[in-house]
């Protein structure tokens, strides 16, 4: 079941008095269940500090965030969390990366077995599954990571730039991959990337934050037919919308 995310006000300030850092907001936004939201904005704007205030990894300095209407107090482990360095521990393999976060939660390894053997195969990791970390390229380590953040069936993702690292070619391939994932099980998903193409392939909704203190000031619907392909991304449509999200940067002296 997919959920909902309210961010009311939120604002981060980093230490206080002189060594003080405004990192992000305060700044409103909702979020439907089965959403795809993209926060696009230059780095240091405070992406991934509303990205870890929504997981409850950090407080909000004042204001608040909501998931499934329940206020986030602490570390919310029902949400899928994947970040641009994987979370992989060298001394597993792929399936016992992620297998791990299973027994993290305390949740039934034997159980799910067939569930594991499902993901790893949908990402084409089946012959490396007893492969160690140092033994795959970024682009499978990726693959092995996300495994790791779909397999408890999380209804919430949080992916903070996880394909930051990637050469282009993997790059396209695993959003090809996310896509795929997102149309067939709608999960609701915050992701942060650089890349406005990226961004308005993957997205319902693109929210462009300012520099820092980052704010999210404009939030624009991504109407393009899905999935959106090659045509797609060769469409008018398409090259009008980043061209929107683009000016807008210029507009702030990002670009
Ligand atoms: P982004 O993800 O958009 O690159 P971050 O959320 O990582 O931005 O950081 C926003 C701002 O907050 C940056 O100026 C960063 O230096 C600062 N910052 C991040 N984490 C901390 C911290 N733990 N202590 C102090 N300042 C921080």
């Amino acid at each position: 079941m997919a959920s909902g995310i309210d961010i009311s006000s939120a604002m981060k300030v980093y230490g206080d008095g002189a060594n003080a850092v405004h990192a992000f907001g305060p700044s409103t936004l909702s979020i439907e269940p089965g959403e795809f939201v993209s926060l696009v904005g230059p780095s240091g704007c405070g992406k991934s500090t509303l990205m870890l205030m929504i997981a409850g990894l950090l407080d909000c300095s004042s204001g608040s965030i909501s998931v499934e209407g329940i206020p986030v107090k602490g570390p919310q482990t029902r949400i899928g969390i994947m970040f641009q360095d994987n979370t992989l521990v060298p001394w597993r393999t792929v399936t016992g990366n992620i297998e791990l976060q299973l027994e993290l939660r305390g949740l039934p390894v034997s159980a799910l077995r067939g569930k594991i053997d499902q993901l790893i195969r949908s990402v084409g990791l089946d012959e490396f599954a007893g492969r160690y970390p140092y033994e795959l390229s970024g682009g499978m380590q990726q693959r092995a990571a996300f495994c790791q953040t779909l397999v408890h069936g999380p209804g919430i993702l949080l992916l903070d730039e996880p394909l930051g690292k990637l050469d282009a070619m993997t790059r396209e391939n695993i959003r090809r991959d996310l896509q795929k994932l997102w149309l067939a099980e709608r999960p609701t998903v915050v992701f942060v990337t650089h890349s406005i193409e990226e961004a308005v392939q993957l997205s319902t909704k693109v929210c462009v934050v300012t520099p820092r203190p980052g704010r999210i000031e404009r939030v624009i619907d991504i109407d393009l037919p899905w999935p959106r392909d090659l045509d797609v991304k060769r469409s008018a449509r398409f090259a009008a919308y980043a061209r929107q999200i683009e000016e807008i940067f210029h507009d702030y002296g990002v670009l």
